[in-house]
């Protein structure tokens, strides 16, 4: 396994160090709301929930548009991407690009035209009437129109043994990470549509494939299951649950548990690929916004989130895609439609209009509001 590249310096999620130094000014100003304290409040034009791909590039949009967006980071700052090492696919990178560097060069973006990105998290909204109101560490924010772009994560086994090694091997993404297990033997876990998909996809470099379903059959569609069955490179391990993924610095195999009889055994590979589903994350919205069977968000016409003036935008909204690009597109989308209705309702101007060459006026929150 290529663990230079799948490692990279990226050390799981906290070993990577992103330096937003350079964004003093604004970093200053989320200082000023987190610091104002439970009870204060914030006016904007446009509230921006989440900061992956879609996000920030909804909130590149909205701010060349003058709508001062505020995007409120949430629980994972930049997204998905922040998990991934190389990022191959992502357009205008011919030699790649880390995917932290990549999501502090669209937080930049977003900044340097005035979006305002608070890592904090929402954690109560009400949708009734405008302004829109949003919680987040106590702070209320107050819209007049969102985004919502919160992504879904990625479900993971919850072994010690998987975190440690992510991206050291273990990955939930095929279509970012496969590349660089060319020859190599390849575990993937679960059993349904995502996971054959990626089975699939992966006998591209791998040198064998092992699927590792814990029941005796699959959840996936017939004619996905038919597929795998039928690839030399695939082979299924039944009735088998990972106990835990083997390895110091990189993924070097997986002990299999049967699930009738409990029997361990270990098996050598040198990736693990997880894909046993998605959550949206979408919790904070449930009640307010339409939600499909598994809790994706629905988006209506255009990007229209079905109350008007809260669009949507990324993999809240998109089982099927789930890339940085097409997660962007969205973001792009997003804010666009979110202007042009702004502009009809005659809110197209932002709250504090007085953005200066020296960057966006300061948030000044309103000491304490009426919380509900
Ligand atoms: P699913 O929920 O359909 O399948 C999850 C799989 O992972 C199941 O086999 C499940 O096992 C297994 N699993 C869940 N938790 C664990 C665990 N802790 N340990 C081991 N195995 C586990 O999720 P998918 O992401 O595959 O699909 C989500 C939806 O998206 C589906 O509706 C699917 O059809 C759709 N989809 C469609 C695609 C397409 O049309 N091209 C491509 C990808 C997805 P068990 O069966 O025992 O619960």
């Amino acid at each position: 396994m290529t663990e230079e590249k799948m490692g990279g310096g990226l050390g799981g999620f906290g070993g990577f160090a992103i330096d937003f130094s350079g964004m003093t000014a604004q970093a200053a100003e989320s200082a000023v709301v987190r610091t104002a304290g439970a009870g204060a409040s914030v006016d904007a034009t446009l509230v921006i929930v989440g900061s992956g791909p879609a996000g920030l590039t909804a909130a590149i949009y909205a701010a060349r548009a003058g709508l001062e967006p505020i995007v409120l980071a949430g629980h994972e700052p930049g997204g998905q991407l922040m998990l991934t090492s190389d990022v191959e696919n992502y357009p205008g990178f011919p030699d790649g690009i880390q995917g932290p560097e990549l999501m502090a060069r669209f937080r930049a973006q977003a900044e340097r035209f005035g979006s305002r990105v608070l890592d904090v998290a929402v954690d109560r909204v009400d949708l009734t009437d405008r302004p829109f109101r949003l919680w987040a560490d106590g702070v209320e924010y107050r819209a007049r129109a969102v985004i919502v772009a919160t992504g879904a994560s990625a479900l993971w086994l919850g072994l010690e043994s998987e975190t440690r090694l992510r991206g050291r091997g273990v990955s939930a993404c095929a279509t970012c990470d496969g590349f660089f297990f060319r020859d190599q033997d390849i575990a993937v876990i679960g059993g349904g549509d995502t996971a054959l998909e990626e089975a699939l996809y992966l006998t591209r470099f791998a040198r064998t494939v092992r699927m590792i379903v814990r029941r005796d059959e699959f959840r996936g569609s017939r004619i996905m299951q038919d597929r795998a069955l039928r690839d030399p490179k695939i082979t299924v391990e039944w009735n088998s649950q990972v106990a835990a993924v083997l390895g110091g610095e990189k993924v070097e195999g997986i002990r299999l548990r049967d699930s009738r009889s409990g029997e361990e055994r270990d098996v050598a590979v040198d990736g693990v690929f997880v894909a046993i589903g998605h959550r949206p994350n979408t919790e904070v919205f449930r009640g307010w916004l339409d939600v499909d069977e598994k809790g994706y968000l629905r988006a209506h016409e255009h990007s229209g989130a079905g109350i008007p003036g809260v669009f949507v935008a990324g993999d809240v909204d998109d089982p099927h895609y789930r890339q940085a690009v097409t997660a962007a597109g969205e973001g792009a989308r997003a804010a666009i439609d979110a202007e042009r209705w702004l502009e009809a309702q005659g809110d197209a101007e932002p709250v504090e209009a007085t953005t200066t060459a020296a960057g966006p006026a300061p948030l000044a929150p309103s000491a304490p509001a009426a919380a509900g």
